[in-house]
C-alpha cells in the first residue's frame, strides 16, 4: 500500500473532536521546501493536543493577560502622527475585530494591511470596504496577476495546494511593509494552536517565531509552488524581480528594526464566533449569501476568495478531512455543538465539491476540467482512499 505525504498509515479520530490524526502540521521548513511534518500526536486517552489546548485555555487568567497586552501597546503607542501597529487581514471578521479593538478600545493607530485575494467573491470585497470605511487606512498588496496564477497552478500541480504562493506572500507582506513604515508591532488574530496544535510552542508564546518570516541569509534561495526559484527561472519565464512579494525578509533586518508578531488570541480569549458578531455590529459585515458555504455548514469564514473551497477541496483529497471538518472541531472546542453534532455535520457536507465558482477557477489558473480530475485522483492515498462501484470514497469516515 502507497501511503502519500509520510501520513500514519493508521487512522484514528480524536474522542472529543472529529479531527482524524491525517492533518500534518506546518514548520517554516514545510513552506521553504514543501514537506509534510509529522502529524499532531494524539494522547494516551486518544485525545488529539487541540483539544487538550482548549481545555488548558479554560485555565487561562484573561485579566492577566490583557495586561499584558496593555503593556505591550503601551509600549508601542505612538502620538507622533506614525502608525504604531499593523493588522494584517482582508476584512473578514477576525482582522475586523482586532484592528477595530485596538484602535477605538486600546487608541492606537493602526495601518491595516491587505495580501489580495485571488479572485474577489462580491461579499468579500464589500466586507473588506466597510471595514476600512470603520475608520482604516489600508494597503492593499496586489501581486502581479500574470506571476500569481503560474505559480497557483504550479502548486496545484506540484502540490495539490493552490493555496500556497498566496500562504507565503501573505505571510510576508506584513513584515514588509512593518520595515518600511518603520512600525516593529504586527499584530496578527489568531495564533496556529486555535486551529491546529503541532508541538508545545505553539501554547505558550504570544509570538510568532521569526524564522517563519525570514530568511537567515539574505541570498537564500527560495521555494515556490514545489521547486527551487531558479527552476521558476528556467521552466516558467520568471524572474527574479517577479518574485519580491514571495521573498521574506533577512533575519538582520528583522532583528535590526525589532519587528515582532503577536497573536491576539494569545491576550483574548479569542472566539470565531464573537468576532462574527462584533464585527457585524460594528462594521455591517456580511455573511455568506448561500446561507453557508460550500463544504461545510457555516457562513462566515473564509468568505473573501474565489479559490477558497477548492483549497479546502484539496485538503479533503489529501488527508481525508475538509473544511466542515475544521468548522466542527472549532465548534465542538468552543461547546457550540456536540461531538455527535459534528460528525454529522461532517458527514453531511465534507468533501461537498465547490461546483460555484469552479470554471472561474479553471479559466484563472489555464488548466482543463480533465487535467484538474486526473490530477485530483492522483493525490489521493491509498491507505484513505478506495475506488468502487466506479466511485471514489474514503476508507475512514469519524463516528
Ligand atoms: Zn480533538
Amino acid at each position: 500500500m502507497i501511503v502519500k505525504y509520510g501520513l500514519p498509515q493508521k487512522v484514528i479520530f480524536c474522542k472529543e473532536c472529529v479531527q482524524s490524526n491525517q492533518r500534518p502540521g506546518t514548520s517554516p521548513e514545510f513552506v521553504k521546501k514543501n514537506l509534510i511534518v509529522p502529524t499532531a500526536e494524539f494522547d494516551e486517552n486518544g485525545v488529539c493536543l487541540t483539544c487538550k489546548y482548549f481545555k488548558q485555555k479554560k485555565k487561562i487568567d484573561w485579566i492577566l493577560r490583557e495586561k499584558k497586552l496593555c503593556e505591550l501597546l503601551d509600549k508601542h503607542r505612538r502620538t507622533d502622527g506614525r502608525f504604531d501597529v499593523i493588522v494584517p487581514g482582508s476584512g473578514g471578521k477576525d482582522s475586523i475585530y482586532v484592528a477595530h479593538i485596538l484602535k477605538y478600545k486600546y487608541n492606537m493607530n493602526p495601518l491595516t494591511v491587505t495580501w489580495a485575494p485571488h479572485i474577489y467573491t462580491d461579499i468579500g470585497k464589500k466586507n473588506f470596504y466597510n471595514w476600512l470605511n470603520a475608520g482604516f487606512d489600508n494597503i492593499l498588496i496586489t501581486p502581479n496577476p500574470k506571476v500569481h496564477k503560474t505559480l497557483t497552478k504550479k502548486a496545484f500541480l506540484n502540490l495539490l495546494n493552490p493555496f500556497q504562493p498566496f500562504i507565503i506572500g501573505q505571510k510576508n507582506a506584513a513584515p514588509r511593509i512593518a520595515l518600511q513604515f518603520d512600525v516593529p508591532l504586527i499584530m496578527y488574530g489568531e495564533n496556529q494552536a486555535e486551529s491546529h496544535v503541532t508541538s508545545e510552542d505553539d501554547l505558550t508564546s504570544p509570538l510568532m517565531k521569526s524564522e517563519h518570516f525570514s530568511t537567515k541569509n539574505p541570498n537564500d534561495e527560495i521555494f515556490l509552488s514545489g521547486v527551487s526559484e531558479k527552476q521558476l527561472y528556467s521552466e516558467d519565464n520568471i524572474s527574479k524581480n517577479d518574485l519580491l512579494f514571495y521573498r521574506p525578509l533577512p533575519l538582520e533586518k528583522i532583528k535590526k528594526k525589532k519587528i515582532e508578531i503577536h497573536f491576539f488570541s494569545h491576550y483574548y480569549n479569542w472566539s470565531p464566533q464573537k468576532n462574527y458578531y462584533y464585527s457585524k455590529q460594528q462594521t455591517g459585515f456580511e455573511t455568506n449569501e448561500d446561507g453557508r458555504s460550500e463544504g461545510t455548514y457555516t457562513k462566515f469564514s473564509s468568505l473573501d476568495d474565489r479559490i477558497d473551497g477548492i483549497h479546502y477541496y484539496t485538503m479533503f483529497i489529501k488527508f481525508g478531512q475538509g473544511r466542515a471538518t475544521s468548522d466542527a472541531c472549532r465548534d465542538i472546542r468552543d461547546g457550540l455543538i456536540t461531538r455527535e453534532e459534528g460528525v454529522n455535520l461532517v458527514k453531511k457536507y465534507d468533501g461537498e465539491f465547490p461546483k460555484k465558482y469552479f470554471s472561474e477557477i479553471l479559466n484563472y489558473i489555464n488548466l482543463s476540467k480533465e487535467k484538474f480530475w486526473e490530477r485530483i485522483n492522483l493525490a489521493r492515498s491509498e491507505h484513505l482512499w478506495e475506488y468502487k462501484n466506479e466511485k471514489w470514497k474514503l476508507k475512514h469516515i469519524v463516528s
